[in-house]
Protein backbone atom coordinates (compact mmCIF):
# COMPACT_ATOMS: atom_id res chain seq x y z
CA UNK A 1 0.00 0.00 0.00
CA UNK A 2 1.05 3.72 -0.52
CA UNK A 3 1.10 3.94 3.16
CA UNK A 4 4.69 2.69 3.78
CA UNK A 5 6.29 4.44 6.64
CA UNK A 6 3.25 5.96 8.01
CA UNK A 7 0.72 2.98 8.69
CA UNK A 8 0.47 2.51 12.15
CA UNK A 9 0.15 -1.49 11.07
CA UNK A 10 3.42 -3.01 10.69
CA UNK A 11 3.24 -5.39 7.44
CA UNK A 12 5.65 -7.74 8.49
CA UNK A 13 3.63 -10.54 9.56
CA UNK A 14 1.62 -11.34 13.26
CA UNK A 15 2.74 -11.91 15.75
CA UNK A 16 5.38 -9.60 15.61
CA UNK A 17 2.91 -7.10 14.16
CA UNK A 18 0.54 -7.64 16.32
CA UNK A 19 2.82 -8.17 19.03
CA UNK A 20 0.84 -4.55 19.84
CA UNK A 21 -2.44 -6.07 19.11
CA UNK A 22 -3.14 -8.32 21.75
CA UNK A 23 -1.67 -6.02 24.74
CA UNK A 24 -4.78 -3.80 23.37
CA UNK A 25 -7.33 -6.04 25.22
CA UNK A 26 -8.58 -3.30 26.73
CA UNK A 27 -11.90 -5.45 27.46
CA UNK A 28 -9.87 -8.02 29.49
CA UNK A 29 -8.87 -6.83 32.77
CA UNK A 30 -5.30 -6.76 33.86
CA UNK A 31 -4.51 -9.58 35.98
CA UNK A 32 -2.12 -8.18 38.88
CA UNK A 33 -1.45 -11.29 40.03
CA UNK A 34 2.39 -11.26 41.11
CA UNK A 35 1.43 -7.81 43.00
CA UNK A 36 -0.80 -9.89 45.47
CA UNK A 37 -0.67 -12.40 47.97
CA UNK A 38 -2.54 -14.88 46.73
CA UNK A 39 -3.01 -16.85 50.06
CA UNK A 40 -4.92 -13.77 51.44
CA UNK A 41 -6.47 -13.06 48.27
CA UNK A 42 -8.05 -17.11 48.10
CA UNK A 43 -8.82 -16.65 52.63
CA UNK A 44 -10.71 -13.43 52.01
CA UNK A 45 -12.62 -14.53 48.96
CA UNK A 46 -13.93 -17.62 50.07
CA UNK A 47 -14.39 -16.30 53.82
CA UNK A 48 -18.17 -15.70 55.07
CA UNK A 49 -19.40 -19.31 54.94
CA UNK A 50 -18.53 -20.43 51.01
CA UNK A 51 -19.39 -23.47 50.59
CA UNK A 52 -16.21 -25.40 48.78
CA UNK A 53 -17.68 -28.87 49.71
CA UNK A 54 -19.11 -29.09 45.82
CA UNK A 55 -15.02 -29.25 45.12
CA UNK A 56 -14.54 -32.47 45.96
CA UNK A 57 -15.70 -35.78 45.36
CA UNK A 58 -17.46 -37.13 48.24
CA UNK A 59 -15.20 -39.98 49.07
CA UNK A 60 -12.98 -36.92 50.18
CA UNK A 61 -15.26 -35.35 52.01
CA UNK A 62 -12.87 -35.55 55.41
CA UNK A 63 -10.34 -33.65 53.60
CA UNK A 64 -13.08 -30.65 52.86
CA UNK A 65 -13.36 -30.57 56.50
CA UNK A 66 -9.38 -29.80 56.99
CA UNK A 67 -9.65 -26.97 54.26
CA UNK A 68 -12.64 -25.04 55.48
CA UNK A 69 -10.58 -25.12 59.07
CA UNK A 70 -7.72 -24.19 57.69
CA UNK A 71 -9.56 -21.24 55.97
CA UNK A 72 -11.46 -20.42 59.31
CA UNK A 73 -14.68 -21.37 56.76
CA UNK A 74 -17.92 -22.00 58.33
CA UNK A 75 -18.83 -26.13 58.11
CA UNK A 76 -21.18 -28.29 59.19
CA UNK A 77 -18.74 -31.32 58.42
CA UNK A 78 -16.28 -28.91 60.52
CA UNK A 79 -18.28 -29.34 63.50
CA UNK A 80 -19.13 -32.79 63.41
CA UNK A 81 -15.18 -33.85 62.75
CA UNK A 82 -13.22 -31.28 65.32
CA UNK A 83 -15.46 -29.62 68.15
CA UNK A 84 -12.34 -27.45 68.73
CA UNK A 85 -13.34 -24.05 67.32
CA UNK A 86 -10.16 -22.40 68.51
CA UNK A 87 -8.65 -23.70 64.88
CA UNK A 88 -10.95 -21.33 63.44
CA UNK A 89 -8.70 -18.86 64.35
CA UNK A 90 -5.94 -20.10 62.52
CA UNK A 91 -4.21 -18.35 59.53
CA UNK A 92 -5.52 -19.61 56.08
CA UNK A 93 -2.82 -21.87 54.41
CA UNK A 94 -3.19 -21.96 50.96
CA UNK A 95 -0.86 -24.74 50.88
CA UNK A 96 -3.12 -27.09 52.22
CA UNK A 97 -5.28 -26.36 49.84
CA UNK A 98 -3.22 -27.05 46.75
CA UNK A 99 -1.88 -30.24 48.27
CA UNK A 100 -5.40 -31.62 48.21
CA UNK A 101 -5.32 -30.68 45.14
CA UNK A 102 -2.77 -32.38 44.22
CA UNK A 103 -1.39 -29.37 42.18
CA UNK A 104 1.49 -26.69 42.57
CA UNK A 105 1.91 -24.90 45.59
CA UNK A 106 2.17 -21.15 45.24
CA UNK A 107 3.08 -20.68 49.11
CA UNK A 108 6.47 -22.74 48.62
CA UNK A 109 7.35 -20.84 45.51
CA UNK A 110 6.86 -17.45 46.82
CA UNK A 111 8.68 -18.39 49.96
CA UNK A 112 11.61 -19.43 47.20
CA UNK A 113 11.15 -16.03 45.65
CA UNK A 114 11.55 -14.16 49.05
CA UNK A 115 15.41 -13.55 48.63
CA UNK A 116 15.35 -10.67 51.18
CA UNK A 117 14.93 -12.84 54.58
CA UNK A 118 17.56 -12.94 56.85
CA UNK A 119 17.35 -16.25 58.36
CA UNK A 120 18.36 -19.32 57.83
CA UNK A 121 18.45 -21.54 55.73
CA UNK A 122 18.55 -19.07 52.86
CA UNK A 123 16.26 -19.71 49.91
CA UNK A 124 18.15 -20.19 46.99
CA UNK A 125 18.69 -16.84 44.88
CA UNK A 126 15.71 -16.52 42.47
CA UNK A 127 16.06 -16.95 38.97
CA UNK A 128 14.46 -14.51 35.62
CA UNK A 129 13.45 -17.59 34.74
CA UNK A 130 11.40 -18.54 37.70
CA UNK A 131 8.03 -18.38 36.96
CA UNK A 132 5.24 -17.14 38.97
CA UNK A 133 2.87 -19.54 41.05
CA UNK A 134 -0.38 -20.48 38.77
CA UNK A 135 -3.17 -19.04 40.51
CA UNK A 136 -6.03 -21.14 42.00
CA UNK A 137 -8.72 -20.58 40.24
CA UNK A 138 -6.89 -21.55 36.89
CA UNK A 139 -7.24 -25.45 37.97
CA UNK A 140 -9.88 -27.25 37.80
CA UNK A 141 -10.09 -29.10 41.27
CA UNK A 142 -10.59 -33.14 41.04
CA UNK A 143 -8.84 -33.05 37.09
CA UNK A 144 -5.31 -32.66 36.48
CA UNK A 145 -6.32 -30.01 34.30
CA UNK A 146 -5.90 -25.85 33.87
CA UNK A 147 -7.18 -23.47 31.64
CA UNK A 148 -5.74 -20.54 30.26
CA UNK A 149 -2.11 -21.35 32.16
CA UNK A 150 0.65 -20.51 30.07
CA UNK A 151 2.74 -18.07 32.19
CA UNK A 152 3.18 -20.53 35.03
CA UNK A 153 5.86 -22.60 33.35
CA UNK A 154 4.71 -26.17 33.97
CA UNK A 155 2.20 -26.63 36.20
CA UNK A 156 3.01 -29.48 38.75
CA UNK A 157 0.13 -32.39 38.07
CA UNK A 158 -1.03 -30.61 34.79
CA UNK A 159 -1.54 -33.19 32.16
CA UNK A 160 -3.83 -30.91 30.05
CA UNK A 161 -3.63 -27.22 29.39
CA UNK A 162 -6.92 -26.13 27.78
CA UNK A 163 -6.89 -22.56 26.11
CA UNK A 164 -10.29 -20.83 25.73
CA UNK A 165 -9.61 -18.28 23.20
CA UNK A 166 -6.84 -16.74 21.47
CA UNK A 167 -6.52 -13.33 23.55
CA UNK A 168 -3.00 -12.27 24.43
CA UNK A 169 -3.99 -12.05 28.39
CA UNK A 170 -5.20 -15.70 27.91
CA UNK A 171 -2.91 -17.59 25.87
CA UNK A 172 0.10 -14.99 27.24
CA UNK A 173 3.08 -17.44 27.74
CA UNK A 174 2.73 -19.65 24.88
CA UNK A 175 5.67 -19.49 22.64
CA UNK A 176 7.32 -21.97 19.81
CA UNK A 177 9.35 -23.46 22.27
CA UNK A 178 5.98 -24.40 24.69
CA UNK A 179 7.14 -27.84 25.59
CA UNK A 180 5.06 -28.16 29.06
CA UNK A 181 2.57 -30.57 28.12
CA UNK A 182 -0.85 -30.57 25.43
CA UNK A 183 -2.75 -28.00 24.89
CA UNK A 184 -6.67 -28.16 23.95
CA UNK A 185 -9.17 -25.64 22.11
CA UNK A 186 -11.23 -25.25 19.07
CA UNK A 187 -9.64 -26.14 15.75
CA UNK A 188 -9.72 -22.29 14.85
CA UNK A 189 -8.10 -21.31 18.20
CA UNK A 190 -5.19 -24.35 17.13
CA UNK A 191 -4.85 -22.37 13.63
CA UNK A 192 -3.91 -19.57 14.99
CA UNK A 193 -1.41 -21.21 17.54
CA UNK A 194 0.50 -22.47 14.40
CA UNK A 195 0.13 -19.38 12.60
CA UNK A 196 0.75 -16.49 14.73
CA UNK A 197 3.21 -18.41 17.27
CA UNK A 198 4.23 -21.12 15.60
CA UNK A 199 3.71 -23.54 18.26
CA UNK A 200 4.83 -27.74 17.43
CA UNK A 201 1.63 -28.74 16.19
CA UNK A 202 2.31 -32.08 17.91
CA UNK A 203 1.41 -30.05 21.22
CA UNK A 204 -2.11 -28.71 20.05
CA UNK A 205 -5.19 -30.39 20.69
CA UNK A 206 -8.20 -28.94 18.37
CA UNK A 207 -11.87 -30.35 19.75
CA UNK A 208 -14.72 -30.12 18.05
CA UNK A 209 -17.28 -27.43 19.23
CA UNK A 210 -20.45 -29.17 20.76
CA UNK A 211 -18.64 -32.49 20.77
CA UNK A 212 -18.02 -34.54 24.35
CA UNK A 213 -14.49 -35.95 24.14
CA UNK A 214 -12.86 -37.67 26.99
CA UNK A 215 -9.82 -36.84 28.75
CA UNK A 216 -7.81 -38.30 31.64
CA UNK A 217 -11.34 -40.08 32.21
CA UNK A 218 -13.19 -36.52 32.38
CA UNK A 219 -15.72 -35.56 29.81
CA UNK A 220 -14.87 -32.27 28.28
CA UNK A 221 -17.47 -30.47 25.44
CA UNK A 222 -16.04 -27.05 23.96
CA UNK A 223 -19.26 -24.81 23.59
CA UNK A 224 -19.54 -21.49 21.44
CA UNK A 225 -18.45 -18.54 23.93
CA UNK A 226 -19.68 -15.76 21.58
CA UNK A 227 -16.50 -13.31 22.16
CA UNK A 228 -14.34 -13.27 19.85
CA UNK A 229 -13.72 -16.72 16.82
CA UNK A 230 -12.53 -19.48 18.31
CA UNK A 231 -13.53 -18.70 22.10
CA UNK A 232 -15.29 -21.65 24.20
CA UNK A 233 -17.24 -22.15 26.96
CA UNK A 234 -15.49 -25.43 28.47
CA UNK A 235 -17.55 -27.86 30.24
CA UNK A 236 -16.04 -30.75 31.93
CA UNK A 237 -17.96 -33.87 33.50
CA UNK A 238 -16.18 -35.46 36.00
CA UNK A 239 -16.64 -39.49 37.32
CA UNK A 240 -18.09 -38.76 40.01
CA UNK A 241 -20.38 -36.38 38.51
CA UNK A 242 -19.63 -33.26 39.29
CA UNK A 243 -19.90 -30.92 36.62
CA UNK A 244 -17.59 -27.45 35.91
CA UNK A 245 -18.33 -24.39 33.72
CA UNK A 246 -15.47 -22.37 32.69
CA UNK A 247 -16.68 -19.27 30.46
CA UNK A 248 -13.55 -18.46 29.58
CA UNK A 249 -14.26 -14.68 27.93
CA UNK A 250 -17.94 -14.70 26.91
CA UNK A 251 -21.39 -12.99 25.83
CA UNK A 252 -23.81 -14.81 27.64
CA UNK A 253 -26.82 -15.10 24.96
CA UNK A 254 -30.39 -16.99 25.12
CA UNK A 255 -29.33 -19.05 22.41
CA UNK A 256 -27.14 -20.47 25.67
CA UNK A 257 -30.04 -21.32 27.67
CA UNK A 258 -30.50 -23.92 24.59
CA UNK A 259 -27.97 -26.00 24.76
CA UNK A 260 -28.64 -29.29 26.31
CA UNK A 261 -25.27 -30.18 28.08
CA UNK A 262 -26.44 -26.62 30.37
CA UNK A 263 -30.01 -27.54 30.09
CA UNK A 264 -29.59 -30.99 31.35
CA UNK A 265 -26.68 -31.34 33.49
CA UNK A 266 -26.56 -29.09 36.65
CA UNK A 267 -23.81 -27.14 36.29
CA UNK A 268 -21.76 -27.46 40.36
CA UNK A 269 -19.04 -24.55 39.84
CA UNK A 270 -19.22 -22.19 37.42
CA UNK A 271 -15.74 -20.30 36.20
CA UNK A 272 -17.13 -16.60 35.47
CA UNK A 273 -16.24 -13.58 33.02
CA UNK A 274 -16.82 -10.88 35.70
CA UNK A 275 -15.83 -7.83 33.54
CA UNK A 276 -18.72 -6.25 33.60
CA UNK A 277 -19.84 -7.76 36.86
CA UNK A 278 -21.45 -3.85 37.00
CA UNK A 279 -24.81 -2.67 37.36
CA UNK A 280 -23.28 0.96 35.49
CA UNK A 281 -22.80 -1.43 32.39
CA UNK A 282 -25.80 -2.51 30.94
CA UNK A 283 -25.50 -1.78 27.09
CA UNK A 284 -27.31 -2.32 24.26
CA UNK A 285 -27.20 -5.80 21.98
CA UNK A 286 -24.32 -6.21 19.92
CA UNK A 287 -27.47 -5.87 16.62
CA UNK A 288 -29.04 -2.79 18.29
CA UNK A 289 -25.13 -1.36 17.99
CA UNK A 290 -23.91 -2.95 14.75
CA UNK A 291 -27.73 -1.30 13.38
CA UNK A 292 -26.23 2.27 15.21
CA UNK A 293 -23.19 2.00 13.17
CA UNK A 294 -24.58 1.09 9.47
CA UNK A 295 -26.81 4.25 10.18
CA UNK A 296 -24.35 6.43 11.54
CA UNK A 297 -21.82 5.61 8.32
CA UNK A 298 -24.57 6.00 5.65
CA UNK A 299 -25.57 9.67 6.89
CA UNK A 300 -21.95 10.95 6.98
CA UNK A 301 -21.73 9.48 3.42
CA UNK A 302 -24.57 11.52 2.47
CA UNK A 303 -23.38 14.85 4.20
CA UNK A 304 -19.40 13.73 2.49
CA UNK A 305 -19.43 11.35 0.26
CA UNK A 306 -15.61 10.96 0.14
CA UNK A 307 -15.23 9.77 3.65
CA UNK A 308 -12.87 7.09 4.81
CA UNK A 309 -14.54 4.26 7.29
CA UNK A 310 -12.10 3.01 9.75
CA UNK A 311 -12.64 0.47 12.12
CA UNK A 312 -10.53 -0.59 15.29
CA UNK A 313 -9.71 -3.68 15.60
CA UNK A 314 -8.15 -5.71 18.33
CA UNK A 315 -5.53 -9.11 17.08
CA UNK A 316 -8.59 -11.17 16.51
CA UNK A 317 -12.58 -9.80 17.81
CA UNK A 318 -14.78 -7.19 16.48
CA UNK A 319 -15.17 -9.04 12.82
CA UNK A 320 -18.54 -8.45 12.68
CA UNK A 321 -17.97 -4.72 12.51
CA UNK A 322 -16.91 -3.96 9.76
CA UNK A 323 -18.56 -6.93 7.91
CA UNK A 324 -21.66 -5.45 9.04
CA UNK A 325 -20.66 -2.15 6.79
CA UNK A 326 -19.16 -3.97 4.45
CA UNK A 327 -22.60 -5.49 3.73
CA UNK A 328 -24.57 -2.60 4.15
CA UNK A 329 -22.26 -0.07 1.95
CA UNK A 330 -21.11 -2.84 -0.94
CA UNK A 331 -17.81 -2.26 -0.39
CA UNK A 332 -14.64 -4.45 0.48
CA UNK A 333 -12.70 -4.89 3.45
CA UNK A 334 -9.12 -3.70 3.55
CA UNK A 335 -6.99 -4.98 6.39
CA UNK A 336 -2.96 -5.23 5.76
CA UNK A 337 -1.56 -8.82 5.24
CA UNK A 338 -0.95 -9.79 8.76
CA UNK A 339 -5.13 -9.03 9.94
CA UNK A 340 -5.68 -10.65 6.29
CA UNK A 341 -3.70 -14.03 6.85
CA UNK A 342 -5.69 -14.37 10.93
CA UNK A 343 -8.63 -13.17 8.98
CA UNK A 344 -8.22 -15.82 6.19
CA UNK A 345 -7.24 -18.40 8.62
CA UNK A 346 -11.17 -18.13 10.33
CA UNK A 347 -12.22 -19.89 7.08
CA UNK A 348 -15.22 -17.47 7.17
CA UNK A 349 -16.37 -17.41 3.61
CA UNK A 350 -18.40 -14.09 4.04
CA UNK A 351 -15.53 -12.35 5.40
CA UNK A 352 -12.58 -14.29 3.07
CA UNK A 353 -14.66 -12.91 0.16
CA UNK A 354 -15.08 -9.20 0.87
CA UNK A 355 -11.38 -8.42 2.06
CA UNK A 356 -9.34 -6.43 -0.42
CA UNK A 357 -5.35 -6.76 -0.79
CA UNK A 358 -5.20 -3.31 -1.83
CA UNK A 359 -6.52 -0.32 0.21
CA UNK A 360 -7.19 2.34 -2.07
CA UNK A 361 -9.43 0.00 -3.73
CA UNK A 362 -11.87 0.20 -0.80
CA UNK A 363 -13.58 3.29 1.14
CA UNK A 364 -13.61 0.97 4.60
CA UNK A 365 -10.30 -0.27 6.09
CA UNK A 366 -9.55 -1.83 9.50
CA UNK A 367 -6.98 -0.79 11.73
CA UNK A 368 -5.60 -1.48 15.19
CA UNK A 369 -8.10 -0.03 17.95
CA UNK A 370 -4.84 1.81 19.53
CA UNK A 371 -4.52 3.67 16.57
CA UNK A 372 -7.81 5.12 16.74
CA UNK A 373 -6.08 8.57 17.51
CA UNK A 374 -6.58 12.07 15.95
CA UNK A 375 -2.51 12.59 14.94
CA UNK A 376 -2.50 8.76 13.88
CA UNK A 377 -5.96 9.04 12.02
CA UNK A 378 -4.72 12.47 10.29
CA UNK A 379 -1.91 11.08 8.80
CA UNK A 380 -3.73 8.43 7.48
CA UNK A 381 -5.60 10.60 5.68
CA UNK A 382 -2.49 12.55 4.15
CA UNK A 383 -1.78 9.21 2.39
CA UNK A 384 -4.95 8.93 0.73
CA UNK A 385 -5.79 13.07 0.37
CA UNK A 386 -6.27 12.40 -3.14
CA UNK A 387 -9.29 10.16 -2.37
CA UNK A 388 -11.15 11.44 0.86
CA UNK A 389 -11.53 14.42 2.50
CA UNK A 390 -11.99 13.06 5.83
CA UNK A 391 -11.80 9.82 8.22
CA UNK A 392 -15.30 8.01 10.14
CA UNK A 393 -13.58 6.00 12.89
CA UNK A 394 -15.19 3.44 14.96
CA UNK A 395 -13.70 2.44 18.35
CA UNK A 396 -15.99 -0.71 19.11
CA UNK A 397 -15.69 -1.75 22.89
CA UNK A 398 -17.95 -2.48 25.86
CA UNK A 399 -15.97 0.31 27.95
CA UNK A 400 -17.01 2.93 25.91
CA UNK A 401 -20.68 2.49 27.61
CA UNK A 402 -22.36 5.23 29.50
CA UNK A 403 -24.98 5.59 31.29
CA UNK A 404 -26.31 8.56 30.08
CA UNK A 405 -26.23 7.11 26.57
CA UNK A 406 -27.95 3.52 27.96
CA UNK A 407 -29.40 2.02 25.09
CA UNK A 408 -30.05 4.98 23.39
CA UNK A 409 -27.29 4.90 21.09
CA UNK A 410 -28.37 8.02 19.00
CA UNK A 411 -27.43 10.16 22.10
CA UNK A 412 -23.65 8.89 21.81
CA UNK A 413 -21.18 12.09 20.97
CA UNK A 414 -18.58 11.56 18.96
CA UNK A 415 -15.12 13.26 19.09
CA UNK A 416 -14.16 15.83 15.81
CA UNK A 417 -10.77 17.20 15.27
CA UNK A 418 -10.92 18.87 11.34
CA UNK A 419 -11.43 16.28 8.99
CA UNK A 420 -11.38 13.26 11.65
CA UNK A 421 -14.56 12.39 13.47
CA UNK A 422 -13.96 9.23 16.04
CA UNK A 423 -17.41 7.39 17.53
CA UNK A 424 -17.11 5.63 20.97
CA UNK A 425 -19.44 2.41 20.42
CA UNK A 426 -20.10 -0.04 23.08
CA UNK A 427 -20.07 -2.97 20.98
CA UNK A 428 -19.11 -5.71 23.96
CA UNK A 429 -17.98 -9.57 23.13
CA UNK A 430 -18.21 -9.61 26.77
CA UNK A 431 -21.76 -10.02 28.65
CA UNK A 432 -23.68 -6.97 29.94
CA UNK A 433 -24.77 -7.23 33.97
CA UNK A 434 -28.02 -8.28 33.32
CA UNK A 435 -27.10 -10.62 30.81
CA UNK A 436 -24.41 -12.23 33.51
CA UNK A 437 -27.29 -11.90 35.89
CA UNK A 438 -29.41 -13.82 33.60
CA UNK A 439 -26.92 -16.47 32.59
CA UNK A 440 -26.08 -17.00 36.27
CA UNK A 441 -29.96 -17.39 37.51
CA UNK A 442 -30.45 -20.00 34.20
CA UNK A 443 -27.71 -22.10 35.47
CA UNK A 444 -28.32 -21.84 39.41
CA UNK A 445 -24.46 -23.15 39.87
CA UNK A 446 -23.34 -24.11 43.30
CA UNK A 447 -20.74 -21.98 43.17
CA UNK A 448 -19.45 -18.92 41.24
CA UNK A 449 -15.84 -18.46 40.75
CA UNK A 450 -15.06 -14.97 39.10
CA UNK A 451 -11.85 -15.00 36.62
CA UNK A 452 -12.05 -11.34 36.14
CA UNK A 453 -11.15 -7.87 38.45
CA UNK A 454 -10.74 -10.38 41.12
CA UNK A 455 -7.47 -8.89 42.55
CA UNK A 456 -9.48 -6.04 44.23
CA UNK A 457 -10.75 -6.52 47.66
CA UNK A 458 -13.85 -3.84 46.92
CA UNK A 459 -14.76 -5.57 43.78
CA UNK A 460 -14.54 -9.03 45.22
CA UNK A 461 -17.16 -8.30 47.78
CA UNK A 462 -19.12 -6.66 45.52
CA UNK A 463 -19.38 -9.74 42.96
CA UNK A 464 -19.99 -11.90 45.65
CA UNK A 465 -23.11 -9.77 47.12
CA UNK A 466 -24.72 -10.14 43.44
CA UNK A 467 -24.14 -13.65 43.22
CA UNK A 468 -25.68 -14.11 46.56
CA UNK A 469 -28.60 -12.34 45.20
CA UNK A 470 -28.88 -14.01 41.84
CA UNK A 471 -28.22 -17.52 43.44
CA UNK A 472 -31.61 -16.78 46.15
CA UNK A 473 -34.67 -18.90 45.24
CA UNK A 474 -35.38 -22.52 43.80
CA UNK A 475 -32.77 -24.56 42.22
CA UNK A 476 -32.91 -25.87 38.71
ZN1 LIG B 1 -11.02 -12.31 25.20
Amino acid sequence: MNAAGRDPVDEEGFPSSSAQLPHEEEEEEEEEEEEEDEGSFAAEFYRCGSDWSCLLPPEKKRKQANLLEIWGLNSNINNDNNPNPSNKAKKPKQANLWQMWGLNNPSTDKVSNNNKTTNPPPPPPPTTTTPRACPFYKKIPGTPFTVDAFRYGAVQGCTAYFLTHFHYDHYGGLTKAWFHGPIYCTPLTARLLTLCLSLNSSFIHPLELDTEYVIDGVRVTLLDANHCPGAALIHFRLPNGQCYLHTGDFRASKLMQSYPLLLHHRVNVLYLDTTYCNPNYRFPSKEDVLSYIVRVTKISLKKQPKTLIVVGAYSIGKECVYLAISKALGVKIYANAARRRVLHSFNWPDLSSNLSTEAKDTSLHVLPISSLRFEILTDYLNNYRNQYAAILAFRPTGWTYSNKVGTELDLIKPNSRGSITIYGVPYSEHSSFTELREFVKFLKPDKIIPTVNVWNPTNRDKMESYFREWLKGERR
